[in-house]
């Protein structure tokens, strides 16, 4: 009998391995860490085989924890860290530099080079040109390992995101491919006419042999030939992706935040692509049916990674935890305001110079307000892409579906409904990326019988309703406002 669907969760700093059951629960987990190392300043990497080999692990850890047979398991979704860029011999399957993850920024210079053709790659991708994504981070490899270019000429060099190094080890090298959520993250990828675009791949001068085939996000990507089963991988996801697709965000305007070091606010805008003139970037979300759904994405890059410098930074709180029961304490932020820029703005602004400030201090302000200021900030930021989300799809966001280790803050998600005067709904489920692909692939297989069984099987443990006014939110957001335009003139 068929009673799972085993969901893989390769994410920058753990592997993880969920068994779902029939109502999309989970029933057991496994994880393991990734080791991540830094050989220069800027560069962020880590080998390929471990990465492969911790997937394995997690695969075996998960049946033996849950005590499940793999004649119990219908099928496997894949979902994984986006961007992060793998070469490996075609012959051999090994990796001839290792995974550059998508936080490096080695690639910088490659990407200053092509910043008078922004304009047509961003036409092309929805993207900004930044070292973010995989094409100058291939570009990298191949300018860096000795041959590189010209074997990858020959056909004897593949590239992959992590999605299709996972496939391609999985099926013993039978399925080089990735789906096309993964494929809009590469820079090289043509998100209106859903190809390997051959402008982009000349300006990167990318060998079009060497690139993977792109199918639907729910396929048929081929067995567990690895481990001797035929157990397909029927559903493929970019973690984002799948975390949107994971919180039934099915309609246009559905909405999902999640709050983790970071924060990433997608929105489905429906089947046409949205290009954004304010910093947004422009998304596949998935492919289902033939029928492509887009997405446009924002980030702010310091979220919860606030509440851990109050921990480890400024050492006011003991444990992230603590900070609900000290935000409480104060009626409200006694006019303090802190913009949490310690590594420039993202979304809207992509400020990379502006550094964190604390505006509105008096003798009166003590930790507590420092505290419910951090929680606002993380509120505040995602408002910031929550607006520019609305003003550029002209289309009205009515519920923010959450997810992310600070949703643990009830002060936070309380704020974050006032402050966007809508409902916040927080589902069951938190794992919504690695419940992302199992819906997908339970869709391909028939384990789940379509998308109202999947919204049956969705529920949702608490929802957050706006009790501020809107006089008061005005003003605060007014606060807001001048904070961030003061921390933004502030540079030294
Ligand atoms: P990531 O996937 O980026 O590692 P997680 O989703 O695990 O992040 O969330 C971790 C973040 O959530 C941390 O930055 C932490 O500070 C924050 N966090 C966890 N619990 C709480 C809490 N109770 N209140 C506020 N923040 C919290």
């Amino acid at each position: 009998m068929k009673k799972y669907i085993l969901s893989i969760d390769q994410g920058t700093t753990s592997s993880r391995a969920i068994l779902f059951n029939k109502k999309g629960e989970i029933v057991c987990s496994a994880s393991k860490e990734i080791k991540l190392v830094y050989p220069q300043e800027g560069y962020v990497e880590a080998d390929a085989l471990a990465i492969w080999s911790s997937v394995v692990d997690v695969i075996n850890n998960v049946l033996i924890k849950g005590n499940a047979k793999w004649e119990e398991i219908d099928s496997v979704g894949i979902t994984n860290q986006r961007e992060t860029t793998v070469v490996w011999e075609k012959k051999t399957g090994k990796p001839i530099y290792n995974a550059i993850i998508w936080q490096s920024r080695q690639s910088l210079s490659i990407c200053e080079k092509l910043s008078k053709k922004e304009t047509i790659i961003h036409n092309k991708t929805g993207l900004l040109i930044n070292p973010y994504f995989s094409a100058s981070k291939l570009r990298f490899i191949l300018d860096h390992v000795k041959g590189a270019q010209e074997r990858a000429e020959k056909g004897e060099l593949l590239f992959g995101t992590i999605d299709t190094w996972v496939i391609w080890k999985l099926t013993n090298g039978k399925t080089h491919a990735t789906d096309t959520t993964n494929a809009s993250r590469t820079m090289l990828f043509n998100i209106f006419d859903l190809k390997w675009d051959k402008d982009l791949l000349k300006m990167f001068n990318i060998p079009s042999k060497m690139l993977p085939s792109v199918y639907s996000s729910k396929h048929d990507y081929g067995k567990l030939e690895y481990f001797s089963k035929n157990i397909h991988i029927l559903g493929v996801a970019g973690d984002q992706q799948a975390s949107l697709f994971g919180h039934t965000c099915f309609k246009p305007g559905d909405c999902k935040n999640t709050y983790g070091t970071g924060c990433f606010m997608l929105m489905n805008t429906g089947e046409k692509p949205i290009l954004s003139r304010k910093g947004l970037l422009t998304t596949i979300a998935w492919t289902l049916e033939g029928k492509t759904t887009y997405a446009l994405e924002g980030s702010v890059f310091i979220g919860g990674a606030a509440i851990q410098w109050l921990r480890d930074g400024i050492k006011i709180i003991k444990e992230a935890p603590e900070c609900d029961a000290l935000a409480s304490k104060v009626k409200d932020n006694g006019g303090v305001y802190f913009v949490p820029a310690f590594v420039g703005l993202g979304t809207p602004y992509w400020d990379d110079d502006v550094r964190g400030s604390i505006f509105g201090i008096t003798r009166g302000t003590s930790n507590n307000h420092i505290v419910l200021a951090t929680l606002q900030s993380i509120a505040f930021q995602s408002k910031d892409v929550f607006d520019v989300m609305m003003d550029e799809s002209q289309i009205e966001i009515k519920c923010l579906q959450v997810d992310g280790g600070a949703t643990n803050s009830n002060v936070l998600m309380q704020f974050q409904s006032d402050i966007l005067q809508i409902d916040i709904t927080k589902p069951c489920c938190l794992e919504s990326t690695a419940l992302g692909v199992c819906y997908l692939a339970g869709l391909e297989s028939g384990f789940f019988k379509g998308i109202d069984h999947i919204k049956e099987c969705h529920s949702f443990q608490k929802t957050f309703t706006p009790k501020m006014s809107k006089k008061e939110t005005m003003k605060l957001t007014n606060g807001w406002k001048k904070a961030i335009e003061s921390a933004r003139a502030f540079k030294l």
